[in-house]
């Protein structure tokens, strides 16, 4: 017997496993002074570091003989006492017991630093730091996934810190919350996991049920099998090249290693808060060199288009403290951050110029959530300021979109967040399972929208791109070279399909799609167009 969830699909692959359900890691607490008094935080840290070590002494004899041993290493690690000492002088300080440790973690780090035989106790002590801080905050750290085996992983949504602590057990994923622009959505595309999210009921799917994740069916069924799963659109190869070129988007080493394995042409986002999801203290100009030099140095060849951070609201970074917001999504979030934290954006385009020098690379930067032509024409002096690079803006929100041609020769470029453009431009939180309908990218109200920013970009002499999901649907990236957009930046995984449906049609035929696609009235008449033209090709 068979039973269909519906939801949004992620991807264009099936894959039929059982199910496994599980809880999400809540984010860490920000690090905060406290006046309790050194004795009691010496003795909350002392009682946290007992308990971490019985955790590592459970993990040790519940694995095989290797984890065993590097459970050991942790414990001798997390018991060493100069590091105790180092904690309780912060504690002294006046900080928190979790601060206190993690400052003491980072300071002994530091001094590691820089020698390859330490790196990967590095790694150790900051694992360490990261299971004592969620000890003391009453958190749960880890997703205690299965290492082996293959299976579909259950949960509500999954956090930046749960996606990075995916095993290659996890061969699909179902989520009850998010949308087609959640973090997950994202992560799963990018690494060709197979997922449907935003599923109602899926808690009720009993454990170790065989399911088909049909992505481009957008349902789960239960019991399914892979000859029941909704075929893709498919396009013959002409050996043409794209319409309009395709870039890639990363947000890793990884990613920006596999996106030189496709056809993508240099990068058109590389979402830089990734880096920085599990960073508690402000990373140093040279260090944030290393790491945009190492993807700069991997990724594809082309333009690399760098955001500066994007935190706040669904992607928080611990050592960015944010204000508490009532509505963090209507917050202090991207660039807004220049207020309380000049330095890190000055450092990181800094660090950047310092990597495109060493790399050679062309870096074009932008700016996420700018709302007004003044923020933009705040950011390219500063860009501009302190490096060799092309300045441009994402455009995400209403207003910036309504003021296009305000940013000729303020800009050189825009690359449109369609993610949060719709989250804004439709009032619907991405992160809500019950408004993915409007979170659709095929709904008409962004597609005239889209329409309008392209032929003001083109009319304002600003070069224009597309980088949130909808330009990693293939049908998607035709309309928006039909529309007038000169790059779209797709996800690593899709930039093949991408650059298949670019490749088989022409400009004129994108033109025409574009037409009838703008007359359709609703999201389902503006897909039904898309595709009809698409297959009679
Ligand atoms: C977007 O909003 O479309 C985008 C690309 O940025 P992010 O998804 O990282 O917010
Ligand atoms: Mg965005």
């Amino acid at each position: 017997m068979s039973s269909v969830l519906n939801g949004l699909g992620v991807g264009l692959n099936a894959v039929v496993a059982e199910v496994f359900h599980v809880a999400p890691t809540a984010a860490l607490p920000a690090w905060s002074k406290t006046s309790s008094g050194v004795a009691a935080e010496s003795e909350i840290l002392k009682s946290a570091i007992a308990s971490v070590s019985a955790d590592l002494d459970r993990l040790g004899s519940n694995s095989d003989e290797t984890s065993a041993e590097i459970f050991e290493a942790l414990k001798y690690l997390l018991e060493d006492e100069s590091l105790f000492d180092m904690s309780v002088a912060h504690l002294d300080a006046g900080w928190s017991a979790g601060a206190g440790y993690g400052m003491a973690v980072n300071e002994f780090s530091e001094m590691l630093a820089g020698d390859a035989a330490f790196e990967e106790r590095i790694a150790d002590l900051q694992d360490i730091s990261k299971r004592v801080q969620a000890s003391i905050a009453g958190i749960h750290v880890g997703l205690d996934l299965p290492a082996t085996g293959a299976y579909v992983i259950v949960g509500d949504d999954f956090s930046p810190a749960d996606t990075a602590q995916f095993t290659p057990a996890v061969v699909g994923v179902i989520t009850v919350k998010g949308g087609p622009t959640s973090h997950t959505a994202i992560i799963c595309r990018s690494r060709s996991i197979p997922a449907v999210v935003s599923v109602a009921g899926a808690h009720e799917i009993p454990a170790g049920t065989s399911v088909l994740v049909d992505p481009v069916g957008d349902r789960v069924v239960v019991g399914g099998s892979l000859s029941d799963a909704t075929q893709a659109l498919a396009f013959a190869d002409t050996g043409r090249e794209p319409l309009i070129e395709v870039r890639a988007n990363v947000g890793s080493l990884e990613d920006a290693e596999a996106a030189a394995k496709t056809g993508a042409v240099g990068v058109g986002l590389f979402r830089t808060e990734l880096l920085y999801l599990n960073e508690s203290s402000q990373p140093s100009v040279d260090r944030q060199r290393d790491l945009y030099a190492s993807i700069l140095a991997a990724a594809p060849e082309g333009p690399i288009t760098v955001r500066t951070i994007d935190a706040g609201s669904d992607k928080p970074v611990p050592f960015l403290k944010m204000p508490g917001e009532e509505n963090p999504a209507l917050g202090v979030r991207g660039y807004r951050l220049i207020q309380d934290h000049r330095s890190f954006i000055e450092d990181q385009l800094k660090g950047l110029e310092a990597a495109r020098i060493s790399t050679g690379r062309e870096i074009w930067v932008m700016a996420p959530m700018i709302a007004t032509v003044q923020e933009a024409a705040e950011f390219a002096a500063l860009a501009r300021s302190l490096g060799e690079f092309k300045v441009g803006v994402m455009v995400e929100t209403p207003s910036i979109a309504a003021l296009l041609p305000d940013l000729a020769g303020i800009v050189d470029f825009i690359s449109v967040g369609t993610n949060d453009l719709s989250q804004y431009l439709f009032a619907a939180d991405r992160m809500n399972p019950s408004l993915g309908a409007l979170l659709n990218p095929w709904q008409p109200g962004l597609i005239r929208t889209l329409e309008r920013i392209a032929s003001q970009a083109k009319a304002a002499g600003i070069y224009s791109s597309v980088c949130g999901e909808s330009a990693s649907d293939p049908a998607f990236a035709v309309l928006l070279a039909g529309l007038g957009f000169d790059s779209v930046s797709a996800s690593r995984s899709q930039v093949d399909a991408v650059r298949s449906a670019l490749a088989a049609v022409s400009a004129d035929q994108a033109v025409a799609l574009a037409k009838l696609v703008l007359a359709a009235k609703s999201a389902e008449d503006t897909k039904t167009a898309a595709v009809a033209a698409l297959s009679a090709l």
